[in-house]
Formats: C-alpha cells, structure tokens, sequence
C-alpha cells in the first residue's frame, strides 16, 4: 500500500538513502512518495539527485520529492521522520568549547550516563524546541501521522514529546541493539538459535535475555572476556574493557552505545578513557574520537556531492559496488567510507524505520527495538517514562514484549534512575521554562567548583546570538 512519508533533515545524508534504500526493496509500499525537507538546499539537492538515481537504478515506482517547508513536509503525510540537527555539529562544537572554557571537559552535555558527545540535553534549546513544533505540526497538519524520532536526544525527545503534545503518536528509533549480533558474530554462534532480549531507555539498554540454543549463554561472554582486544574503529567498544566494567559492577551486559555512556570515574580526562576504550581514540566521545567521526562525516557528505555531480553529468550506472570501489579510487576517498554505501546498494542498512512502517502499513508484524512508553514493560520505571524495548509491530501498533528475566535492581535503581533523573530535569527545565533545573543539573555535576563556574558557562552560552530564544525562554537578562 503506497503512503506518504515526510523527511526533516533529509540532509542527513547517509541516512535518507539508507531509507531510500531499504524503500526500493520494500514492494509492499511501491507508488509510495517520499517529501524530503531541509534547510540546506545543497545537501538537499544533492540527496534528491541521488535518490532519484537509486530509483532509475533499482527500478523501483518510489516518488520523490524536495521541499524547504516543514508545512509541506508533514501535510498529507502518514509518517514523518525527523532526523534534522538544529545548529549542526557546528554549533555543538562552539558550545562545548564555552564549556571547556569553564573547566568542563567535553561540555556541559557530556554527563553522567549521558556522554554522546552529539547527544545534547541542556544547551541545544532548539533542537528540543524544534521536535515540539514538529510535533505541534503533525497534530495540526497530520493528525493520524506517525512522527518517527531519530534525531538526537532521543530519550529526552520522546519524553519532551510525549508531554508536551500528548496526543501525537511518537516512537523513538537507534540502532545500539545492534551490538548483541557484534557480541553473537564475535561467540561465532548462529543468530538463528539466539533467543535474546534487550531493555532500558535509548543508549542504556542492558541484555536481559541472553539465550543460545535453549541454554543461557552469557557465561560465554567470558570466552571473550579473555580474548586480546583493539578497537578497529573509536565506535568498537561492546567488547572493550568498559563493556566488562559494566557488567562486573551492574551484573548485565551493557549494550551498543551504554557503553559510551558509563560514570564520570571513566570519562574524567583523555588517558583515563584509552584505559577504558582503547588505544589510539580512547572512544567515540573523546576529543580524538569525536575529530575522527566528524572527518568521516565530512567526507559523507563530500561523497555524496561529488556522487550527485557525477550522476547529474552521466547516466552511467553508480550503485554497484564495482562502481562505487572505482569511484573511490579515482576521487582519492578512503575505501572504508563507502561501507556505509555498499550496505545501501547490498541492502543491508540495517535501519528499522522503513520495517516499521511496511508493518504498520500491511499488518505483517516485524520484531523491533523501539522507544515507546514504558505501560509496564520495564517493572520499577513510570509508565509515562519512554523506554528502549523489544516489541512486535503489525497493524494495530506497538505491542511491548514482555520483560523476561526482569533487568536486575542494579541496572534499575543505579544506572536506569540517575538517567530518568536527568532526563526529568532537561525536560522539567524546558516545560516550565525554569533555568534552575539547568543550574541544580550543573551544581551536581563533578566538575563544577563553584556557583559562578555555573552562572557564567550559561550566560556565555544563551549570550550566543542563536540562543535568543533560549535566552527569553528562561527569562534571562
Ligand atoms: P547533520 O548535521 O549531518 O545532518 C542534519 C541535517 O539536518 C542537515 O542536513 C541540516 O541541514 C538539517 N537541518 C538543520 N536544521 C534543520 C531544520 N530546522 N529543518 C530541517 N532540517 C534541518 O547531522 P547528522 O550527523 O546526520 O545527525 C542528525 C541527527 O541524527 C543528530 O541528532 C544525531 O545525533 C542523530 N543520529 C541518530 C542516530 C540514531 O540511531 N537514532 C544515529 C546517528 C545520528
């Protein structure tokens, strides 16, 4: 059954053709239309071209469209995807500068359980204002819409939305599930016979269910406990030292990006994350790290506008592997950057939303990860709280597995609350348009010495002149 589905940020570049790509492949929405809305008319552009060509390419009767309206985006549509970054990396950088300026290392965002270093709660008031127009929008425009929230923070996102406007249909999406195959590919064991389960809020799921083969399987984690370990990537960390931590102190494996996400003990300075993450990055979240994934952004986005010239100059075909590999090498980029092409054109994207969407739509029920409102699938956690669950998707909607084994009271009471806390308190600031929220959260914070260290990084920071709204939000002189 065609539907229509709206994209913000549609810029994000590797991400569309991933849906674009798992779209070709899905015959069930064939005659489907695809809105792609950005503020960046380049990029914009570059991915429509792009698009299109996938299409000519596979053969498929998607259509596509661009648009920089967000009304246009989200009128008539049955989905809407929002993947944009209000400020860009940009911004996140020349905010978490001003932190290290005041003696907070990696920026006032980096915190405790909380340290994705694009993952930002307190400072980026417009992206979490833009999911609430987004929002606003979709009730008005497209009451029936489902409104899909990839863009970061999740878990704060979803939240903030479902208080702020009760009455959209939201459901969070991340792919950090994803390291119990890493976990599975590294046992060497079959995926087929792996009865597995994993719980918690977005970038703090814990492996409850861990089952090979009608046998529990996590003792053979310490097979891989003993085993030499190097990072390949800043990203390679389920099986790091980290990841051991975490389960020797909380008694369950942490899984995906919870491993970025551990204390302050951990995070405290560059040497001590090598300790932790491995040599040479110290991680995804140090300041090597974190430079490594921007370059490899960069040169996404830069593949992906020589792409869009190439085939806006000739019909010949791109999307083979063979293509993609020589077009590597005569544009002198890292063959390791088109990893995330050739899965596009292998369709191995291995991104949920276009599985979610083909269930919601034709009622085949798909097994996914998603974040939705706890009603009782996590015990001991609000059910107005959004979790990171296991669920069956079909046509009447989200079903929560149920939980089992339960995750543990360690994970619950001393990982899972500290975060719920934090996520109330960015929110709590928001909706009531109260900065103290945002001062007690730094007045908690290890790093801070004193009132005036608080004070001063949030005046500098909603003194940026595209923190205006931000600055009148919370009444600040
Ligand atoms: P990016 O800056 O490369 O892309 C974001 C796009 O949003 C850009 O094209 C930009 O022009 C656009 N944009 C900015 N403001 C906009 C607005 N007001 N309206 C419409 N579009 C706008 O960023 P990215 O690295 O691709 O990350 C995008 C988001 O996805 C981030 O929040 C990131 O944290 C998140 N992310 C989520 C997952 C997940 O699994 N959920 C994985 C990776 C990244």
């Amino acid at each position: 059954m065609p539907v229509r589905i709206g994209i913000i940020g549609a810029g994000s570049a590797v991400f569309s053709m991933r849906v674009v790509g798992d779209l070709i492949r899905t015959n069930e929405l064939s005659g489907s239309e695809v809105v792609l809305m950005d503020i960046d008319r380049e990029r914009l552009n570059a991915v429509e071209i792009l698009a299109n060509r996938l299409i000519d390419e596979f053969g498929s009767d998607l259509k596509f469209r661009k648009t920089t309206s967000l009304e246009d985006a989200i009128d008539g549509s049955d989905f809407v995807i929002n993947t944009a970054l209000v400020g860009g990396h940009e911004y996140l950088e020349k905010v978490r500068a001003i932190g290290e300026k005041y003696g907070y290392y990696r920026g006032i965002d980096a915190q405790e359980f909380n340290m994705v270093s694009d993952y930002y709660t307190i400072s980026n008031f417009n992206q979490l204002s833009y999911f609430v127009e987004i929002a606003k929008k979709i009730a008005q425009l497209s009451p029936h819409a489902w409104l899909i929230q990839a863009a970061n923070p999740v878990f704060e996102g979803t939240n903030l939305i479902t208080r702020a406007v009760p009455d959209v249909k939201v459901v969070g999406f991340c792919h950090g599930h994803h390291g119990v195959l890493k976990i599975a590919e590294k046992l060497g064991i079959d995926t087929n016979k792996l009865d597995w389960q994993v719980a918690g809020f977005n970038h703090a799921i814990w492996l409850n269910r861990f089952v090979y083969d009608g046998e529990n399987a996590y003792q053979m984690l310490e097979k891989l406990r003993k085993e030499a370990w190097t990072p390949k990537t800043p990203f390679d960390d389920q099986l790091s030292p980290m990841a051991f931590e975490m389960y020797d102190f909380y008694g369950m494996m942490p899984i995906g990006d919870t491993v970025r996400n551990s204390s302050w003990r951990y995070h405290k300075s560059f040497s001590e994350k090598l300790k932790w993450y491995g040599w040479p990055w110290g991680g995804a979240d140090s300041e090597i790290g974190w430079k490594w994934y921007e370059e490899t952004l960069r040169i996404t986005v830069s593949i992906i506008e020589k792409l869009a010239k190439a085939a806006r100059k000739s019909k010949d075909r791109i999307f083979t592997r063979e293509n993609l590999e020589r077009f590597a090498k005569e544009n002198n980029f890292p063959k390791e950057a088109f990893d995330e092409f050739f899965a596009i054109v292998e369709g191995k994207s291995g991104e949920q939303h276009i599985p979610f969407i083909k269930a919601i739509t034709n009622g085949k029920p798909e097994r996914l990860v998603v974040n939705v409102k706890n009603e009782g699938a996590i015990a001991d956690i609000p059910d107005d709280v959004v979790v990171e669950v296991p669920v069956i998707v079909d046509e009447k909607g989200i079903h929560r597995e149920k939980i089992d084994p339960p995750l543990n009271d360690k994970v619950i009471r001393l990982y899972l609350y500290p975060r719920m806390m934090r996520m109330e308190m960015a929110i709590r600031a928001f909706l009531e348009k109260d900065i103290r929220y945002i001062y007690e959260m730094l007045y908690r914070d290890p790093r801070t010495e004193s009132e005036g260290q608080v004070k001063a990084v949030i005046r500098e920071i909603v003194n940026l002149p595209e923190n205006k709204k931000m600055k009148e939000h919370y009444g600040l002189k």
